[in-house]
């Protein structure tokens, strides 16, 4: 039932969901400690843990937001659905990414290098700069911030009520 943990930085940001055997491990090793258990327990051979909700890291740790992986679908979502170009909103099957710096010539594939465009303006744009396409983009580009993530993480804690405080800032 609860086998996703909700952990939390130090500070109590929501920096990470993950399963109840290594949010046990996180708490035996010291590294974390439970803020909310469920009333389950996890038996080991010599012992039994109560399964934790929420654990909380015990030294703050500072995260790398950038490095965080992306999909196409985070893309998406960051930039609304609109294509970063002519500024329409369309579903995901008619957006395509764009590496603002076209990849052939070096563009990374990463937060601050890729927009949501329309299949229309990427092949306007082809293996050209914006600038060299004479393309404006809307917004620039930015990395994932704590604020997205942690929408990310509301989503999938909106049935779970031993998370809804550390979340929901009722
Ligand atoms: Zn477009």
């Amino acid at each position: 039932m609860y086998t996703q943990v909700l952990v939390l930085n130090a500070s109590y940001e929501p920096i990470h969901v993950c399963d109840a055997r290594r949010a046990i491990v996180l708490i035996v090793k010291g590294v974390a400690q439970s803020e909310q258990n469920t009333p389950l327990m996890l038996h080991s051979p010599s012992v039994a843990f109560p399964v934790p909700a929420v654990i909380r890291l015990i030294h703050y740790i500072k995260i790398p937001y950038r490095k965080r992986a992306y999909s196409k679908g985070h893309i998406f979502q960051r930039d609304s659905h609109m294509c970063q170009y002519c500024g329409t909103t369309q579903p995901p099957q008619s957006l395509t990414l764009d590496h603002i710096l076209p990849q052939s010539r070096g563009g990374k594939s990463s937060w601050e290098n890729l927009v949501t465009c329309c299949k229309k303006c990427n092949c306007n744009k082809g293996d050209r700069t914006p600038k060299e396409a004479d393309m404006v983009l809307i917004n620039k580009p930015r990395p994932l911030s704590s604020y997205f993530y942690l929408h990310l993480v509301r989503a999938k804690a909106r049935d779970n009520h031993y998370w809804r405080k550390y979340l929901y800032y009722e």
